[in-house]
């Protein structure tokens, strides 16, 4: 038997036996608690990516890890051949704080995606009166549902798809922000638009004011769903509970994931009323672990600590300041500081080397964030960040950039 390694050989070993499919900084995390991180040396870091905004409660929320601590000492797993006692309350207060009547609950953010693709394609089927095997899907350019052969199926990133055809058909792609191209794509088949609110992963790309508005309105006029993709922007990550909030619309489902866990436990759900969601019967979709007790009541917890701790309007007024903040440092090498409540990108000129050059450098000094889309320095730490902490991280932003 070989011996236990020393958490130092921890990366290589993830290295040696692990898929090569992410490029990870060069830190190893052994622990953890509200924004701070801790690394195998004993070093301390802030942590300024929060999981792509699955931690908007922080790392180990105390009142998360009691409920999952009750939840392991009772059930943990039932299948949904049961009931059991925790995804009816965890339902009932997923529908209080999204607005919409039902959820299905899935496991991850790309098999809520998928649940809503099926629900809106049925939906033309039984409802719209779409022919059969012809609903087509209107999506944006540069967007980032998740990784599933039918979602990359969607997407315009040459990596997200080559060598992973064939493709599923029945999507139409338009450009990003464009109310108009939406319009033009629809057809008789069509049955949904799905849109993220903001686009975390393009690189945090806001679309034009009264964008949503407009695709709500296009979507009424030509009998659309109009379906968010709130895993990234939503449970506060704004400033609002739901992006969709700040054009004041309601969608007609959206899809929530990441902090709907906690940080602690994948779980993700589509949200929709009765006339979307009524058409599932048994047996058409399910997940062996989708709505177990432990999600059920890890989710529950997440969503109080959301609502209870106010941190939406913390994302608001937080991430205001930071916005602030960033754009006074008057770097010669950024190009634009933009975003949303706590969900900011901050983009470097070309010339001024790669964001990952400038989050190798942030690690150094203690600050963990990521690169997205090659130019653009992701900041999007847990809600739960305080003022001070974030003027600590800016003391080291601003080192990085002078
Ligand atoms: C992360 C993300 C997903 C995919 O979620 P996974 O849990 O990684 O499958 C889908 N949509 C958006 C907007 C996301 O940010």
């Amino acid at each position: 038997m070989l011996p236990p390694s020393p958490p130092s050989s921890a990366a290589a070993l993830a290295e040696l036996y692990g898929a090569n499919n992410y490029h990870p900084l060069p830190v190893v995390i052994t622990h953890a608690s509200g924004v701070w991180v801790t690394d195998s040396d004993g070093r301390r870091y802030i942590d300024m990516l929060s999981s792509y905004s699955a931690l908007n409660q922080g790392h180990r929320h105390p009142r998360i890890l009691q409920a999952a601590r009750d939840q392991l000492e009772r059930v943990t797993l039932t299948s949904r051949a049961f009931h059991n006692d925790q995804l009816g309350p965890f339902l009932e207060r997923l529908s209080q704080v999204s607005g919409f009547k039902r959820a299905l609950p899935m496991n991850s953010g790309a098999e809520a995606v998928e649940t809503g693709l099926k629900a809106c394609r049925k939906w033309g089927y039984q409802v719209k009166g779409v022919p059969d095997g012809s609903a087509r899907i209107v999506l944006a350019g540069n967007n980032f549902h998740g990784r599933t052969i039918s979602i990359i199926s969607g997407s315009t990133e040459e990596q997200y798809r080559q060598g992973f055809g064939p493709f599923t058909p029945g999507f139409d792609v338009v450009p990003y922000g464009d109310a108009a191209a939406v319009e033009a794509a629809i057809t008789p088949h069509t049955v949904a638009v799905l849109l993220e609110p903001i686009q975390g992963e393009a690189g945090v790309v806001l679309p034009p004011d009264g964008y949503l508005r407009e695709v709500r309105a296009i979507c009424d006029r030509r009998s659309v769903l109009m379906f968010l993709d709130e895993i990234q922007t939503g449970l506060g990550r704004t400033g609002r509970m739901w992006a969709f909030e700040h054009e004041d619309i309601r969608p007609d489902c959206i899809t929530v994931a990441k902090a709907l866990g906690g940080g602690v436990y994948p779980i993700s759900a589509f949200c929709a009323d009765d006339a979307l969601m009524d058409v599932f019967s048994p047996g058409d979709h399910g997940s062996t672990f989708g709505g177990n007790p432990m999600a059920a009541a890890v989710g529950k917890a997440a969503l109080d600590v959301i609502v209870d701790e106010g941190l939406p309007a913390r994302a608001a007024e937080l991430g205001a300041y930071f916005m602030e903040r960033l754009r006074g440092l008057g770097s010669p090498h950024v190009l634009e500081v933009r975003g949303r409540g706590l969900l900011i990108g901050v983009e470097v000129h070309v010339s001024s080397g790669t964001a990952r050059h400038y989050c190798e450098a942030l690690k150094e000094r203690g600050v963990l964030c990521k690169d997205t889309h090659g130019q653009v320095i992701r900041f999007a730490p847990p809600l739960v960040i305080t003022r001070d902490e974030i003027d600590m991280a800016l003391a080291h932003v601003a080192a990085v950039l002078a």
